[in-house]
């Protein structure tokens, strides 16, 4: 069967209706993430229209491509291909009819809304008439309610818009609605998916990642979370991602404290590095792919041992998440195979053979003072690098 092809789509939000006075704000945000996603298709115009958006592009696109390019669109609830028509009843008779599906449905129903008032005919007339046209046309069944297919009909001042088959967004709210978080981006499976979480409530997510250099494959290190960073790009993650050696500081810390002692070293330096960084960007939080007890510095105790570190809230949207079902998400998005790529995780670097699981503060605050956290931190700072992707 032949996809349909069109070069306008109507586009309904979910949540984003929902938010009051900041709504023109949430809206803006919107259609900039969907203009971002189709520039490169001869995007024409978003049009905003009350409680829905209409895109113009300048040459047809098929269904499947439009749902691939919206479907990581946040923000986006539904969306239909949609095609234009003059403002009269002729004109969306004949259009109507030259746009039904070849399959007939089990049952139909026309749904109409004007937004000029002055249009010759209410709404429910609209209905009446063009549903009847296309009974007569076709004998589909009538159904008013949960009809198997819908026919969309909007008619505004200068054009009416014609709508059939709904296609599922991916919800959530658009990036830039909610504001600009630091992401502690590894090479592993979780910190991705993490960033795609607050990526999808919205928020720039800042792409922050620590390797080994000048020790161990750090280059590998830095080249896969480039890839992941791209990965993500359609997704509105930032193009850019921070670049922070912390070999030296690393060995450095090793040769102060207890070995197991070191991988809470390590992240209450990352967590002040990153919380820098994150300023400097105007971000307002961390972001981690802890997920409860699932190493063994992921502890309640583990994880407050860290967080007494940094000033900024740190969320971690996988903390009740099984690995499966991260696991799940990384391979949908594509990040997955990423993780495989070669190249030494910092943390695995000077790993000692055991990890303490529950760790005691005033300990930690003991261990630390042993060190110079703080020239550790201005010494990493001074060697982090902001890079495109
Ligand atoms: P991931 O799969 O994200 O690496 P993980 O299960 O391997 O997570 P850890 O290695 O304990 O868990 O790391 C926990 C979190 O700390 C990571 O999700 C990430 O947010 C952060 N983190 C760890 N290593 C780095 C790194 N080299 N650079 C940036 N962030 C890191
Ligand atoms: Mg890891």
């Amino acid at each position: 069967m032949q996809e349909r092809i069109s070069r306008h789509a109507v586009i309904h939000y979910g949540e984003i209706s929902l938010k009051g006075r900041n709504r023109p704000f949430f809206e803006r945000a919107l259609s900039h993430a969907i203009a971002q996603r189709l520039e490169d298709l001869g995007l024409q115009q978003v049009e905003r229209l009350s409680g829905r958006m209409i895109v113009h592009l300048e040459q047809p696109l098929g269904a499947t491509t439009w749902a691939e390019r919206l479907g990581t669109v946040f923000g986006i609830a539904n969306f239909s291909l949609a095609y234009l028509a003059d403002p009269d009843m002729d004109a969306l008779r004949a259009a109507i009819l030259e746009l039904l599906p070849a399959n007939p449905p089990a049952s139909f129903r026309v749904r109409a809304s004007r937004d000029d008032k002055t249009f010759p005919l209410t709404s429910p007339e609209i209905e009446r008439d063009l549903g009847a046209a296309v009974y007569e046309h076709t004998q589909w069944p009538v159904q008013l309610k949960d009809a198997a297919l819908v026919i969309q009909v909007e008619v505004l001042r200068h054009h009416a818009i014609l709508s059939f088959e709904k296609i599922e967004g991916p919800g959530g709210l658009p990036v830039g609605a909610s504001g600009r978080v630091g992401l502690l981006l590894s090479g592993g499976i979780d910190s991705p998916v993490a960033g795609l979480m607050l990526l999808k409530r919205g928020c720039h997510v800042i792409p922050i990642h620590f390797h080994s250099r000048p020790f161990g494959n750090w280059m590998g290190s830095e080249a896969r979370s480039r890839e992941i960073v791209r990965t993500l790009l359609p997704y509105g993650i930032e193009p850019f991602f921070y670049t922070v050696p912390i070999g030296r500081q690393q060995r450095e810390i090793t040769v102060q404290i207890p070995d197991t002692y070191r991988v809470i070293l390590y992240r209450r330096l990352m967590v002040r590095i990153a919380e820098r960084l994150t300023r400097r960007e105007k971000g307002k939080a961390l972001v981690t792919g802890e997920s409860l007890g699932q190493v063994a510095s992921q502890t309640l105790e583990g994880i407050a041992a860290v967080e007494q570190a940094a000033s900024m809230p740190i969320l971690r949207p996988l903390v009740g998440m099984d690995k499966k079902e991260i696991v799940a998400i990384a391979e949908r998005i594509g990040t997955y195979p990423l993780s495989l790529m070669e190249g030494d995780d910092c943390c695995q670097f000077l790993m000692p053979r055991s990890v303490v699981t529950r760790p005691r503060l005033e300990q930690v605050l003991d261990i630390e003072a042993r060190t110079e956290m703080d020239r550790l931190v201005e010494e990493a700072l001074e060697q982090a690098k902001k890079q495109r992707v």
